[in-house]
């Protein structure tokens, strides 16, 4: 139910009250507190963003592949930025460029520091040294360095050239990192049985294993994870599965494009968030491998059983309940389908920086939808919208909660447990059943 808020001291002092406040909780008046607003322009000067840079949407996407050197080219800052990748800790060298760097160049620590990083890690296949701000600027020669140490060491040195300058959110890091990661693909002799590769999964949450062990239900071995569970060889053998799975279009579809012009590997677009979802997803996969559609859809009819036994006591908790999404584009389209699913309403799906491809995959089932929302616009819409349920980063749930707004903040820890799958779906309904109706959020908003 959504309800009027009368007195709003704070918003008073941020800008004046939208004209018809008595059209709230309608499409028209949330359209008057928070503008449609293209993908993809740049945040307004003097806005605090979310965006992030280009490096550290490199770093999303590349932290986590094993078997591998990271090392940062520019100032330390950059490296310690990076190196909480999804809620853990990564292993990240770094040249520490100093001013004398700035001045007379750094390359030749670059030189010493990837022979010392591959001396620490002999194990590893391959490096990674990120281009940042500074070395970026000064225009390092890094590509003759990484010529000269990799024919020296015998090892791969793939160049992430990602200035955090060089565009207006981490979306472009994302790009680059995953043209980088293409070009380490050989090719291989396919497996002789039903094998895929998740591209744009990133295991948040623990949601990997959830979606393999689904995936295996149907008998379909997963090969490599893109990057939530991965390594430098298992990129390398990509080619050694027949399907690309992808996941997450605003990061990899372009990568999918690439591998299936380049080595003739087919993608369908797929997702494990909600039993409609779910059920889509298995039955093009069974489609594709020739699996028969009995066999999936009773295991299908099973497992949807089992979530509805366990969700069924909270569906009247939840129907018709108003939800807002402020997160990454993938996740609006996502999670807008769980809550459909368990029949909530989604108002506001505010993505953080998307493409328009996304913003249309969430079009059917988000009521208003938006690119880099302002904070002020957030407070306006908190405030005046009182939505039942927010979701949003942990790093700004705090808005919300102040107002005694009931939140889920993301990317969910991994006690929080996984929202993929069937065992997600379950997960997921019974956080959100506590969270909105959690007696705190009453006894907060009353003091409003
Ligand atoms: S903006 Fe530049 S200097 Fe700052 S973290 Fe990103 S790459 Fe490093």
């Amino acid at each position: 139910m959504i309800k009027v808020a009368n007195n709003l001291p704070a918003l008073s002092q941020l800008s004046p009250p939208p004209r018809d406040p008595l059209k709230r909780g309608s499409r028209p008046f949330l359209k008057s507190v928070i503008p449609v607003r293209k993908c993809g322009l740049l945040s307004e000067p003097g806005g605090m963003t979310q965006r992030s840079c280009v490096y550290f949407g490199a770093r999303y996407v590349l932290g986590p592949v094993k078997e591998a050197i990271h090392l940062v080219h520019g100032g330390v800052g950059c490296s310690y930025y990076g190196k909480m990748v999804r809620g853990r800790p990564a292993q990240v060298f770094s040249t520490d460029f100093s001013e004398y760097d700035v001045i007379f160049g750094g390359i030749s620590k670059l030189k010493t520091a990837l022979t010392q990083a591959f001396s620490l890690n002999p194990k590893a296949k391959g490096a990674f040294v990120y281009v940042t701000c500074v070395s970026s600027i000064i225009g390092e020669d890094v590509e003759s360095i990484a010529h000269e140490v990799s024919k020296k060491l015998g090892k791969e040195v793939k160049i992430v050239a990602c200035p955090g300058f060089s565009a207006i959110s981490q979306s472009k890091g994302h790009a680059i990192a995953y043209q980088v990661l293409s070009k380490i693909i050989k090719p291989y002799k396919p497996y002789d049985f039903p094998a895929v590769n998740l591209i744009g999964d990133y295991n948040v949450g623990g949601e990997t294993k959830v979606i393999k062990n689904l995936l295996s239900k149907i008998g379909i071995k997963v090969h490599t994870v893109l990057t939530g569970d991965t390594k430098w060889s298992e990129v390398e053998s990509l080619t050694k599965a027949r399907l690309n799975l992808l996941l997450c279009s605003s990061t990899a579809k372009d990568f999918c494009e690439t591998v299936k012009n380049e080595w003739g590997i087919p993608y369908i677009k797929v997702s494990f968030y909600g039993i409609t979802a779910i059920k889509e997803s298995l039955l093009k996969i069974a489609e594709f491998f020739n699996i028969p559609q009995r066999k999936v859809s009773a295991i299908l009819k099973e497992e949807e059983r089992a979530v509805y036994e366990e969700v069924k006591g909270l569906l009247p908790g939840l129907k018709g309940k108003k939800a807002m999404i402020i997160l990454g584009a993938a996740r609006i389209f996502t999670l807008s389908a769980m809550l459909k699913d368990l029949g909530l309403e989604v108002e506001l799906g505010a993505s953080i920086f998307a493409k328009e491809v996304d913003h249309e995959e969430a079009k059917p089932i988000v009521k208003h939808l938006t690119d880099n929302p302002g904070d002020d616009e957030l407070e306006r819409v908190f405030s005046l919208i009182k939505p039942d349920v927010v979701f949003i980063n942990t790093r700004h749930q705090w808005q919300p909660v102040k107002l005694g707004i009931p939140v889920i903040s993301f990317p969910q820890p991994s006690e929080r447990g996984p929202y993929a799958g069937y065992t997600g779906m379950i997960n997921f309904a019974k956080q959100l059943y506590s969270v909105i109706n959690a007696p705190v959020w009453r006894l907060l908003s009353e003091s409003f």
